[in-house]
């Protein structure tokens, strides 16, 4: 390839960075789309990967093999860590902390949102969050687990303990959350277990709101809290969780009064979102003014004031209430090669203009809720919406025929058949292979 075509290096394979890439397959650039993981994750379905539906492999795709039809597009597997805007070089570290740079003349960050825990990062270690991979297998780890240490436990209130599980945020996350604990606790475990009764389990869910899913319509939101309340979901609203740890949630109403501590040891945050570091780094580097979560703010193109040949894409994208959800994200990709294709031949670039497709959330089998303009659905219609949507989306064939078959098959009998997790004693013996070479370690 020629020196002189425009390099255009993307930072991030989620819907924003995989939708522009595939954009730019057959323009005159050389692309190289870089992630920190190998595979674009399918994130509205990582609850399902969480609660044993669907496996790891239903919700990723290898990056390099969705990308392996276009052959202007470089897939690097490395984390971003620094940015010099003014060398046109972004620094990236390899997964054994080596490093090494790559130049570009138009750089696209899409590089996303992480879990927030609104400064008290030491919740994390208790309550996992919900944005990658790694958190659904924990997830998945410590649901499951929970069941197998009750089983052991005499009745009393360990025992109850651990059948007890916080869920911290009402929005789509937390309400599927919650919802497929209760179906894990009343269909799937049923009748596996023999000193306890699964069904026991509480599942509790805080928000700080007044109601569940606040960016559904009222009605909507109703809907899914008689759901919620029928599969037997706890919802506490109006109370915010002010500390985690390895025995339960400490809840403070909004307005002040009486501080509630609830035994659980299972505790999972879905409350709110921010920023990755190295969106800090950009705006940073870049004398860029952010939002507090960290969403960098752009000019009506989505490029960055005084930087046209660099944009924001996605999540990170601050302007104009743009909302952190997947559609979102993939109009974003779409626009910034258009304006890349539109800087190549000269015309103007257009500004960007998000069209809003509507929103789904998913409430428990045969329950599930739609919202597009006007239209509001929710049950078995709703549910069926939510799925032939879905479907649409996931990325690659393979893994829609697979995740179909398994959810046709999960709907005939209880069963989850992706329940299979890792304890700490197997992550230990893990620990004898490392990255280091022999001179390094000793
Ligand atoms: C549990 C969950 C459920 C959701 N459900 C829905 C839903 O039902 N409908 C909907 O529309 N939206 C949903 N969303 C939101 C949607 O997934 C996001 O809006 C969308 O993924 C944002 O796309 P993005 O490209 O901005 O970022 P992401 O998809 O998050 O991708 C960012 C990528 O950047 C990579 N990255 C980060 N930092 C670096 C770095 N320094 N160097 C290299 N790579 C880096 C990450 O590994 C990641 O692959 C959900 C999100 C979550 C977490």
């Amino acid at each position: 390839m020629s020196d002189e075509r425009t390099k255009v290096l993307i930072i991030g394979g989620g819907f924003g960075g995989l939708f522009c890439a595939r954009r730019l397959g057959r323009a005159d650039v050389d692309v190289t789309l870089l992630d920190k993981s190998a595979g674009h994750l399918f994130q509205p379905l990582l609850y399902q990967c969480a609660t044993g539906m669907l496996s790891i492999g239903h919700i990723s795709r290898p990056l390099r093999e969705e990308m392996a039809r276009h052959r202007n597009v470089t897939v690097l597997l490395g984390e971003a860590v620094d940015l010099d805007p003014g060398a046109r070089r972004v620094t990236v570290r390899r997964p054994d902390g080596s490093t090494f740079p790559i130049g570009y003349d138009v750089l696209v960050v899409a590089a996303g949102m992480q879990q927030s825990y609104f400064g008290n990062e030491h919740f994390a270690q208790w309550a996992p969050g919900m944005k990658t991979l790694d958190d659904a297998l924990c997830i998945r780890q410590r649901l499951f687990a929970a069941f197998e240490i009750a089983e052991t436990l005499p009745p009393g209130p360990d025992r109850d303990a651990w059948l007890t599980f916080a869920v911290s945020g009402g929005g789509p996350t937390g309400v599927e959350l919650a919802g497929q604990i209760r179906e894990v606790a009343t269909r799937t475990l049923a009748h596996e277990f023999h000193s306890i009764d699964p069904e026991d389990a509480r599942v509790l869910l805080f928000d700080g709101g007044d109601r569940v899913l606040k960016s559904f319509a009222p009605s909507l939101s109703a809907k899914a809290t008689e759901t919620l309340t029928s599969l037997g979901v706890q919802l506490h609203l109006g109370v915010h969780v002010t500390d985690v740890d390895g025995d339960g949630v400490t809840v403070t109403p909004k307005g002040g009064g009486t501080v509630q501590r609830y035994r659980a040891r299972t505790v999972l945050w879905t409350a709110g979102v921010e920023a990755v570091p190295f969106a800090h780094h950009v705006a940073a580097a870049l004398g860029a003014s952010a939002d507090r979560c960290g969403r960098i703010a752009v000019e009506p193109d989505l490029s960055v004031p005084g930087h046209p040949e660099v944009f924001v894409i996605g999540d990170l994208v601050g302007r104009d209430g743009l909302p952190g959800v997947a559609e979102n994200a993939m109009q974003g990709g779409l626009h910034a090669a258009a304006c890349i294709r539109a800087d190549l031949i000269g015309r103007p670039r257009r500004p960007y203009r998000y069209r809003d497709l509507g929103s789904a959330a998913y409430i428990s089998r045969g329950n599930a809720l739609l919202q597009v303009g006007p239209i509001r659905l929710a049950g078995l219609a709703g549910w069926l919406a939510w799925g032939l949507i879905h479907i649409a989306v996931l990325t690659g064939v393979s893994n829609r025929v697979s995740t179909v078959a398994t959810w046709l098959a999960t709907i005939a009998r209880a069963s989850r058949y992706h329940r299979a997790f890792m304890l700490e004693g197997d992550r230990a013996q893990s620990g004898r292979f490392t990255w280091s070479r022999p001179d390094e370690t000793s």
